[in-house]
């Protein structure tokens, strides 16, 4: 127990805690007692919390309790882990000497921040997902006169070395982050607080504000060229002033949290702007990437395309679907790669296997450089670099390799074998974790360790001859040798042969030592000296071991380069061997990408529904979209899909974007056909869920996110939209979705897909020349509704709610009253209104930048409106008799 103090006075433990907690600010400090590490004050509230352990109390600090919770040491990566995941910074703080120097000084034992984790900045594998990229993202902001503000972001993934810079605009910084989709990010105090962009920081998962100082761009360079150790980076990046300052932020973040300690990373390699699809948060969430609406991994589009054997390659999947290229000369070499894979099976089967047994190299490489690694990332890359050489020789079978698998062929070759050869040789086949365990050096790889090893065996066979010799001379049968660590060896008997041992002659030889309940102990000298001896060679060992250990990584620091270049090319095969083998299991077709405005897919399929719907037996019904501008036109088309719910509009609506999407990853997609001229921003508004945590309604939610695309949308542009208007009144939804159509159609002009179940709206095609109507068909067969999932031209003749109603078992008496109702209704002819709308009004009045103020509705435009709004479906009969009371009251 450490000392402590009166209950006023504060303690010396107490004094070191706090002095350590004010040098770690934001940090929550695990301060090393014995096995346990605790937290103290507000920490340990926190902790407590969310790691749902118990809060005690530990002494008085100026008269209060103070509130302590502690996790044991050997399970603290599990709790390390838990805390991060939620976005906690940690500051491990260790005992730096041993417990008795600090007796023996009267003090408190010496204690040492020995590295802080923080979620952008992991190494070990046990806190890592291997799935899934952890990157610290810098934010850096250039102000400039009225608009024209410029962000500078650079990311670092220090697990692999990854480095990355770019610029964007504030407007496109919500889609840039959801692309990048950090662990970590950093930013400035100004950043972090701004109207305007500090909403949208404070969403991250962990977001630490600094202070300037982080963020100076006069001091960047220096700062860059330090960690990198050169004497100017021109030669190793260009980048611009501002990534230059975001880049230098990760650095300088990453020089604080591992303590000095200056993990390789490549020079920053500039994205350039533009070269990928940009893709909005709310996008991203609606088509279900990388996970499904309600949280999971499962059912996601990342899930039905990842046929990935290793964690790096999934990792590289996961970076590409979020970044789709724009590029059609990149995008082909993609595609040549899958294309030379796709036609043999049973070479794919065979690389397959070689990549299984490599293991994730990068990631070893990164602990081994921060002085984290063990015998077994030692062996990580030994078989990574033997699978390098099997993946090479079945490489070779390929005929005329195309540009991208001569890459990967390239990479494979860089590391020297020799490394290779080294590492067989001198690592044992099974390894400890820990390289202070030892025994990981081969027999035979080094001649002094060997005869160390030797002799340290061989006294133990020395302890147990004499322990045989012992009981002879004693005549004690039952005499033992043994060893613990505070006698050392010695000899233990019975309580009573104990007197024997000490009286003469024995008592000359053997000195007792210990008496305990049933036994007594004694050491001899000549034990003392095997003792030191066995210690001695033990230690010896040990230290050859740690010295053989350090050399090899020493030679693997030599290396690094060429060991991450192999890495990368091992991901780069498995990604294109995973969507060769997606191609040829789910039968797609690879997609032609040009420059062009076209969007043509004969034969599409949805690529999640599609496997779902294997899975139960079930076909799925294959669709063609073109969106190509028709004959003399300029701009791509819009088509307006209605049909019933349940038909399949929003799968239609989805597939064809994601279709886009693989394209441009470099995948093949699910269609018998598609040429698709190149998509430079996606949009997406499928659905609606309330987004409570922000405290919109849907209908905002919706609102907020049509205006984005209305606003963003240039011709490049792929939209979908699904629904729009479904959140409010019939007539102000209808309106909105109206107008919408027309200023996608005029404004925007990008190819675009509308779902919608307002039939009114299909009444637009007559003066929109690029609008085409196109429908979901279903059946009616003895008054059910049978859905056939097949688009075609035409619009629906009717929604057939009621029919969907009875399917989802709404009690009969209901739905036979709501029939009456519709009837009714219908006999009035509600579409009517509609057309005459679509004849009448000044539709192009429509401009790019003000759309014009429709003039006040007429009396009779006020009845149709209010017949507009009713809408028989969604009534209940109640309601629909209201309505009808309503109507006639009007007249
Ligand atoms: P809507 O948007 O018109 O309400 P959905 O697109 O949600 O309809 O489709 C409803 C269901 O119909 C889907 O869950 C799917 O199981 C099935 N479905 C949709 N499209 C197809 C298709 N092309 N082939 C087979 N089944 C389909």
């Amino acid at each position: 127990p450490e000392p402590s103090a009166p209950a006023e006075k504060v303690s010396p433990m107490m004094e070191q805690y706090h002095e350590i907690k004010a040098a770690n600010p934001g940090l929550l400090l695990f301060y090393r007692m014995g096995d346990f590490y605790e937290l103290f004050f507000e920490d340990a509230e926190i902790a407590a919390r969310a790691l749902g352990i118990t809060l005690t109390k530990r002494g008085k600090h100026k008269g209060q309790d103070i509130p302590m919770c502690g996790v044991p040491v050997e399970r603290s990566d599990d709790y390390l882990h838990r805390l991060i995941a939620l976005g906690h910074r940690v500051a491990v703080c260790e005992q730096t000497e041993d417990p008795a120097a600090a007796r023996a000084r009267k003090s408190v034992v010496r204690r040492d921040v020995v590295r802080l984790i923080t979620p952008g900045t992991l190494t070990e594998d046990t806190l890592l997902d291997a799935r899934a990229n952890n990157y610290l993202l810098a934010i850096a902001r250039a102000r400039a006169s009225a608009g024209a503000d410029r962000i500078g972001l650079a990311w670092i993934d220090i697990s692999t070395a990854e480095f990355i810079v770019t610029e964007c605009a504030p407007g496109e910084l919500a889609a840039t982050l959801a692309r990048i989709n950090p662990n970590e990010a950093i930013v400035t105090d100004a950043l972090y607080s701004d109207a305007e962009l500090g909403p949208l920081l404070r969403e991250l998962p962990a977001v630490t504000p600094l202070t300037r100082d982080v963020f100076d761009s006069a001091t960047a360079e220096r700062r860059l060229c330090d960690y990198f150790a050169v004497s100017t980076m021109d030669g190793l990046s260009a980048m611009s002033r501002l990534e230059a300052t975001a880049a230098a932020a990760c650095v300088t973040y990453i020089d604080r949290t591992q303590l000095g300690k200056k993990p390789p990373l490549s020079p920053p390699s500039r994205e350039a702007t533009g070269s990928t699809m940009a893709i909005d948060p709310a996008t991203r969430a609606n088509l279900e990437l990388t996970r499904t609406l309600s949280g999971e991994r499962r059912g996601s589009l990342l899930d039905a395309i990842d046929c990935t054997v290793t964690a790096a390659g999934s990792r590289l999947l996961a970076q590409r679907l979020a970044a789709p290229l724009t590029d059609v000369e990149q995008i082909a070499q993609r595609l040549d790669a899958v294309a030379a894979l796709l036609p043999d099976p049973g070479l794919r089967e065979a690389l397959r296997t070689t990549l299984r047994g490599a293991p994730d190299m990068s990631r070893a490489l990164a602990r081994l450089s921060v002085g984290r690694g063990g015998p077994r990332d030692l062996a990580a890359l030994r078989e990574g670099l033997r699978a390098a050489d099997q993946a090479l020789a079945q490489l070779g079978a390929l005929e005329a390799p195309p540009k991208e698998i001569q890459t990967v062929m390239a990479a494979l070759r860089r590391p020297s074998r020799e490394l290779a050869q080294e590492f067989s040789q001198a690592l044992a086949d099974d390894l400890p974790l820990m390289k202070r365990d030892g025994g990981f050096v081969r027999e035979g790889y080094h001649a002094a360790l060997d005869e160390t090893r030797k002799l340290r065996d061989d006294s133990r066979l020395i302890v147990a001859a004499m322990q045989a010799r012992y009981a002879d001379d004693c005549g004690v049968k039952g005499l033992k040798i043994r060893h613990n660590n505070v006698l050392g060896y010695f000899v233990e008997v019975t309580a009573q042969h104990g007197e024997k041992l000490m009286a003469p002659p024995l008592n000359g030889t053997f000195i007792h030592r210990q008496t305990l309940a049933g036994q007594t102990r004694f050491t001899t000298a000549e034990l003392g000296e095997i003792e030191a001896k066995i210690a001695n060679a033990g230690d010896r060992a040990l230290g050859l071991e740690l010295e053989i250990f350090e050399r090899l990584v020493a030679m693997v620091q030599q290396a690094t380069d060429d060991l991450r270049a192999a890495a990368h090319g091992f991901a780069l095969l498995d990604v294109t061997l995973a969507l060769a083998k997606l191609a040829a299991s789910d039968n797609y077709v690879r997609p032609e990408v040009d420059g062009s405005l076209s969007f043509a897919i004969e034969g599409g399929r949805h690529p999640v529904v599609e496997q779902a719907l294997r899975r139960d037996g079930q076909p799925f019904i294959a669709n063609a979209c073109d969106l190509s501008p028709g004959p003399g036109q300029q701009s791509g088309q819009i088509w307006l899909i209605t049909g019933p719910n349940m038909a399949g509009k929003s799968t239609f609506l989805r597939q064809n974007a994601l279709i886009a999407l693989l394209a441009q990853i470099g995948s093949f997609v699910p269609a018998s056909r598609a040429r698709i001229g190149i998509v430079d921003r996606l949009f997406s508004r499928v659905g609606a869920a309330d987004d409570l945590a922000r405290g919109r309604s849907t209908f905002m939610v919706e609102m907020v996110e049509t205006a984005v695309i209305l606003n963003q949308a240039s011709e490049r542009a792929l939209v979908i939209l699904d629904e729009i208007g479904r959140g409010t009144a019939t007539f102000d939804g209808l309106s909105i979705a109206w107008a919408a159509i027309e200023h996608l159609h005029e404004s925007n002009r990008c190819r675009s897909l509308f779902a919608t179940h307002y039939h009114e709206l299909t009444a637009l095609s007559a003066k929109l020349p690029r609008l085409f109507n196109a429908t979901v068909r279903v059946k009616e067969w003895h008054g059910d509704v049978v859905f056939l999932h097949e688009v075609l031209p035409g619009s629906a003749d009717r929604s057939y709610g009621i029919q969907v109603a009875k399917l989802a078992g709404l009690p009969p008496s209901v739905i036979t009253r709501a029939k009456s109702v519709l009837a009714k209704l219908e006999a009035q002819d509600r579409g009517q209104s509609a057309r005459a709308l679509a004849e009448d009004l000044p539709l192009f009045a429509v401009t790019a930048r003000a759309p014009a103020e429709p003039s006040p509705p007429t009396e009779a435009e006020q009845l149709i409106a209010a017949l507009q709004a009713l809408h028989p479906d969604e009534l209940s009969p109640r309601e629909a008799l209201d309505a009808l009371y309503a109507l006639k009251a009007k007249l």
